[in-house]
């Protein structure tokens, strides 16, 4: 018997956001890295089912089956642990046994929907998420929205998640004081495809981090009280060629949006209403969702609106090239509940369907005072019980989601919402800001 503690070993985790918008997974030796990348970690079809607050309370699946959980080593990250210690974390895909993409595994769902869009259209989706979060590691000083004051105060932090995210090889693009009290935003670099949700998924990781390193939080929660202004994951998106040229911008269309675009964009927009039960997938997500808040109520497409639903975002100069590689469109109705698997994914479906359809962009009323009731745009749902109604009544949803994952996503929506049904608003905000 010797009493020395053990050497500290080296492991991985291998997780995947999942449909509670939450990394989970297992971690094994780092030494078993090649045969995991090969089999997987076991995994069972109601893991997908743990709800956000931990319990299954429902699942088509019981307590059959297995399946694995796959690295895939391009998204292998050093999260920091300790001051002086990092843990690896690695995303991966829920398989079969047979080695087929799992019928609900989130990744899967948005990766089909990118295969789709290049296959039939020959075009690829470019992302970059913009993520706002309460971080408790400052004061709660009136007056600093936006200012340097409250930047300051965080210290280290900022500078801290930025060098951990170029470590991780995720461009750090800005990082604001925002609206709220202590709230902030960190936007990084556009990514193509799945890689752009892998790093959403990564920077909120990463920001938690460094945030447990200052012993504070970071809190993405929609809404920290019911009255409170929201925090929003804003996904700006532009489209491009099989060579990588944006093929989003034209000057002579309306807002910009050229004709091949067009579709994709108008996909969005019809299919909006229900695509909020994928994107803003929480009971909190609808207090952040109503007037005077900056978040959207309407499901409209507006330019340079930040009240909008889906915002044409202006060019800051430069020539036809520029232009070209950096137009994009905001899609402001997405947030920290929903895996960016399935927000993003939910996206790209719509935007396909409209493509395949060939829509025409609405027309919607611009500009303060704009009368958007009598304009017959819709209003965004108003609550996640009436959104998933929404979805579950929209019959391309079957197509993109597939029967098992479709049931399996309303089974477990709804029970989240009969777990805080009992709670006040103030309640459920606060509920939903210690898990998120
Ligand atoms: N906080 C707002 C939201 O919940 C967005 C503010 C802004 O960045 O325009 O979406
Ligand atoms: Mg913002």
């Amino acid at each position: 018997m010797t009493n020395r503690a053990g050497a500290l070993e080296s492991l991985m985790f291998v997780g995947t956001s999942d449909l509670a918008g939450l990394v989970r997974g297992k971690a094994f030796p780092l030494a078993d890295l090649e045969e995991r990348v090969m089999f997987g970690v076991g995994l069972t079809g109601s893991n997908i089912m743990l709800s956000a607050f931990g319990p299954i309370y429902v699942s088509p699946f019981g307590t059959y089956g297995d399946l694995k959980l796959v690295p895939d080593l391009s998204t292998r990250t050093a999260i920091p642990a300790t001051e002086t210690a990092d843990i690896e974390l690695v995303l991966g895909d829920i398989r079969t046994l047979e080695n087929a993409a799992w019928s609900c595994c989130p990744r899967s769902f948005l990766r089909r929907g990118l295969d789709a869009l290049e296959a039939e259209h020959g075009l690829r989706l470019l992302a970059a998420f913009e993520q706002e979060f309460v971080y408790t590691g400052v004061p709660d000083a009136p007056g600093t929205s936006y200012s340097f004051d409250r930047f300051r105060s965080a210290g280290s932090f900022p500078g801290r998640v930025f060098g951990v995210l170029r470590d991780a090889d995720i461009v750090p693009d800005s990082f604001l004081p925002e609206y709220a009290a202590r709230q902030f935003e960190i936007t990084v670099k556009p990514r193509q495809g799945l890689r752009a949700a892998d790093d959403a998924v990564l920077v909120r990781e990463i920001v938690r981090a460094c945030a447990a390193l200052a012993d504070a939080r970071a809190a993405f929660s929609p809404v920290l009280e019911p009255a409170g202004v929201g925090n929003g994951t804003h996904i700006h998106f532009s489209l491009q060629d099989r060579s990588d040229r944006g093929v989003m911008y034209d000057a002579q269309s309306p807002f910009g949006i050229s004709p091949r675009a067009q579709p994709f964009v108008a996909g969005v927009l019809e299919h909006l209403p229900a695509l909020t039960a994928l994107t803003a997938p929480s009971v909190a997500s609808f207090f952040r969702l109503r007037p005077n808040k900056w978040a959207p109520v309407w499901a409209n497409l507006g330019e340079r609106d930040r009240g909008a639903a889906v915002r044409v975002c202006p060019l800051f100069g430069g020539d036809a090239a520029t232009a070209a590689r950096d137009f994009n469109v905001e899609f402001r109705v997405a947030d920290a509940t929903a895996s960016p698997y399935m927000a993003l994914g939910a996206l790209v479906h719509a935007g396909l369907d409209g493509l395949r359809r060939n829509l025409a962009l609405p027309r919607h009323p611009q500009g303060p005072g704009a009368d958007y009731a009598a304009a017959g745009v819709r209003m965004l749902p108003r609550s996640l019980a009436q959104a998933l109604d929404m979805l579950a009544a929209t019959p391309a949803a079957r197509g993109w989601l597939g029967d098992e994952l479709l049931a399996a996503y309303l089974m477990f929506k709804r029970a989240e919402i009969d777990a805080v049904a009992a709670l006040t608003d103030d309640e459920t905000c606060r509920r939903y800001a210690e898990v998120y």
